[in-house]
């Protein structure tokens, strides 16, 4: 579930609310558009009750946020799961270990300067965080079983008919992995406002006691005043090699101007230019959909060319001379799905490269906001070698060696057609629900 958090239009200064993905605010006052950028990662407060009637300055701590989807190579398959969780970053025992839904239940505020507050240091490392929030987590795991059904006797003996189905169990990700990988992530930070009473520590928000300090001087790492890094910069929108305005959603990572014919990612310090193409579409097309396509060799499994890969997963398919020519990619969806269809569509995507020829953009307004961003991409390579391996002993035990060599990485966008229900991208056989897409933006 998405937080929600209040912010003020930097043109105007009107009150806004906008969703925690949200990376271009609209503020429907001025109308102006900016684009919002932070110093590494967000960070947000939970309101406290009476902002301004505490008697002494506010204690922030800090709390790390998690949103994305894991996954977890093993033996026995690939588990995921979305991971959604608020994780205390100090070690202080007696404050709640998790903020649980209260940043769902109520609107977040950026933190500024001007809040008279103090702020507690992280004191865990954030990948022990993050650890900790894994094992918490169950996966899903999906197995494929066969399944013996009798149909018929045959001279006294039954006859069996031998099918496979996917059944999903539950284990633990506390068990050994070959490959682990934590993608589309959002990590920020969500401070909880608390205040000292004497001998008792209060949650600001609600106003109960959280713990007894027996040792109030000594009981907290020692707090520092707002750090000037960590406002967050608006940025206006306009293409850097035309100026004309630049077009996307809410929640999109890229924007694309029609007058240039350029894509634009929203980077740390400025706006990059993307390297992108797009396979042409025909009359029927009417969306069009953004995969991140990476290009690679892998040596230690001996992968250069598409060809390599088709021999190395063992895909049921004959290698076509021209094969061995062809560089090989993985074709990653560059937009949030929930991992059990975002494995299968970059399977797909990737299996069926050799169909796809992809050739100059040209910018439309058809074209589906990118929401996972290209870092990420990279990081759900070896996930997707792993979906798409046929013969996974071949495959599976080489993955901690897996390093990728050579990388180059373009946005490609795929026609898809309207089939009713789904969406449908002719030349791949790519099928994406069109719920499924609407719940990915969610996530
Ligand atoms: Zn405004
Ligand atoms: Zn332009």
């Amino acid at each position: 579930m998405h937080i929600k958090v209040e912010q003020a239009c930097p043109q105007c200064g009107a009150p806004i609310v906008v969703q925690e993905t949200d990376r271009l605010l609209t503020c429907p006052y001025c109308e102006v558009k900016s684009f919002i950028r932070a110093n590494g990662v967000f960070r947000y407060y939970l309101p406290p009750k009476h902002e301004n009637k505490w008697d002494t300055p506010l204690l922030y701590v800090p709390y790390l946020r998690f949103k994305g989807s894991i996954f977890v190579v093993n033996e026995a398959g690939i588990g995921h799961r979305v991971v959604d969780t608020t994780q205390i970053g100090v070690d202080v025992p007696g404050l709640p270990p998790s903020l649980g839904v209260r940043p769902q239940v109520m609107p977040v505020r950026r933190l500024a300067p001007q809040i008279s507050g103090r702020y507690l240091p992280l004191t865990l490392k954030a990948r022990a965080v993050l650890e900790k929030a894994i094992r918490l987590t169950p996966l899903r795991l999906e197995q494929k079983e066969t399944v013996r059904k009798p149909v018929s006797y045959d001279g006294g003996e039954l006859v069996y008919e031998f099918s496979t189905r996917v059944k999903t169990v539950e284990y633990s990700a506390h068990s050994r992995f070959l490959h682990r990988a934590f993608i589309g992530e959002t990590v920020s930070f969500v401070y909880l406002p608390v205040a000292r009473r004497e001998d008792r520590l209060v949650d600001a928000v609600t106003g109960n006691t959280l713990l007894r300090l027996e040792h109030p001087a000594e009981a907290l790492p020692s707090a520092t005043p707002f750090k000037s890094g960590w406002q967050e910069k608006f940025t206006a929108t306009l293409c850097p090699r035309c100026g004309e305005s630049l077009e996307g959603e809410g929640d999109c990572l890229v924007m694309t101007c029609a007058n240039c014919d350029t894509v634009w990612a929203i980077g740390r310090e400025k706006l990059e230019s993307v390297d992108w193409q797009m396979v042409p579409g025909g009359r029927r097309t009417t969306m069009y959909l953004g995969f991140w396509r990476i290009s690679c060799e892998i040596p230690v499994l001996d992968i250069r060319s598409f060809a390599d890969f088709v021999r190395q997963t063992n895909q049921a398919m004959i290698v076509r001379s021209s094969w061995e020519m062809q560089e090989m990619s993985f074709w990653i969806p560059a937009f949030k799905l929930r991992p059990r269809v975002f494995l299968r569509v970059g399977r797909n995507a990737t299996i069926s490269q050799w169909r796809l020829a992809p050739g100059p953009g040209h910018v439309t307004d058809s074209m589906y906001p990118v929401t996972l961003p290209a870092s990420e991409a990279r990081q759900s390579v070896k996930v997707i070698l792993a979906a798409t391996s046929a013969a996974r002993k071949n495959i599976f035990p080489f993955l901690p060696k897996v390093r990728l060599e050579k990388t180059a990485t373009r946005l490609v966008y795929l026609p898809f057609v309207d089939k009713g229900h789904d969406w449908y991208q002719p030349q791949s056989g790519i099928t994406v629900a069109k719920a499924v897409l609407r719940f990915g933006r969610s996530l």
